[in-house]
């Protein structure tokens, strides 16, 4: 099973881990097929932010956090991806935030959605919005399943938390005047650039951070928060993020990718 046959010291292995933990997710009904392409091509862009936490998705952390906890009805979408690798941590930050959960599902079926359910519920979740008939609501301009959403959540939210978010949709929740936050490690993605906050990072180190940050700003007023919002500046932070791939990409250019690691990431 999970993790067998990978060596704790490949400079792979966590990385590894997660692919093996989303091929398990897979086989259950929780991930879709497609799930497992996404993840690769966010995986490409882990390995040029240096598979780590950088300073600007901190910075844009505080910021989505601050706008959760001053939201009136956050919500958070989740996706068989994002169920398989940090249902608990969604669970948690829910809790802190007072957000609801909803299923979101760019391919919906309904054992999928209950599947999901069932691995959230697992994780302590009291109520999962938008299984089955309660996504009876729709959003408009979208073709896709994903446009069906539950009149109690995303519909009337004023905010809404979207780890890895198709681009359509969060152009269409944007045109709903809703407040978008999106965790994606592609700073170039439509997603990342639509979205009114983008954290620029992997949902697996991402959330746990997110759920930290959010126990220690919940006891912070109403001002502080609104002007941690009120100073960020989402395209001025992707270019952050954008202009440290591109250095890391030049140092490798120049050294060489091995000789750089120094344990831990990959190397730079
Ligand atoms: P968009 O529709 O926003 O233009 P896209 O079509 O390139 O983006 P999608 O397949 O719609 O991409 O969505 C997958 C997105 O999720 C990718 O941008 C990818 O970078 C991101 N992603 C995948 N796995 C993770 C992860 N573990 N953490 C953060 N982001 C991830
Ligand atoms: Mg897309």
């Amino acid at each position: 099973m999970a993790g067998m046959k990978i060596p704790p010291e490949h400079p792979r292995a966590k990385s590894l881990l997660i692919r093996e933990r989303l091929v398990e997710y897979y086989n259950q009904g929780v991930v879709a097929a497609s799930g497992l392409i996404a993840h690769g091509r966010g995986e490409t862009f882990d390995y040029l932010l240096g598979e780590t936490t950088t300073k600007p998705a901190l910075k844009s952390m505080e910021s989505a956090v601050a706008m959760l906890l001053t939201a009136e009805k956050p919500v958070i979408s989740v996706n068989g991806n994002t169920a398989a690798l940090v249902a608990q941590d969604i669970v948690r930050l829910a809790r802190v935030v007072g957000a609801g959960i909803e299923v979101n599902l760019f391919y919906r079926s309904l054992n999928r959605e209950l599947a999901i359910k069932k691995l959230l519920e697992k994780a302590g979740a009291a109520e999962v919005l938008g299984v089955g008939e309660n996504a009876s609501a729709r959003i408009p301009e979208l073709n896709s399943e994903r446009r069906r959403v539950d009149p109690r959540g995303i519909l009337i939210a004023d905010v809404v938390l979207v780890p890895l978010e198709d681009g359509d949709r969060t152009e269409a929740l944007i045109k709903m005047k809703k407040k978008v936050i999106a965790i994606d490690l592609n700073p170039l993605s439509r997603t990342a650039q639509a979205a009114t906050i983008t954290v620029v990072d992997n949902i697996v180190r991402a959330t746990p951070k997110i759920v930290e940050i959010a126990r220690k700003l919940e006891k912070q007023n109403r001002e502080k928060l609104d002007k941690i919002v009120m100073n960020f500046d989402n395209q001025r932070n992707l270019a952050s993020s954008i202009m440290l791939m591109k250095s890391n990409l030049s140092t490798i250019g120049e050294k060489g990718l091995y000789p750089a690691r120094e344990g831990g990431g990959n190397g730079f």
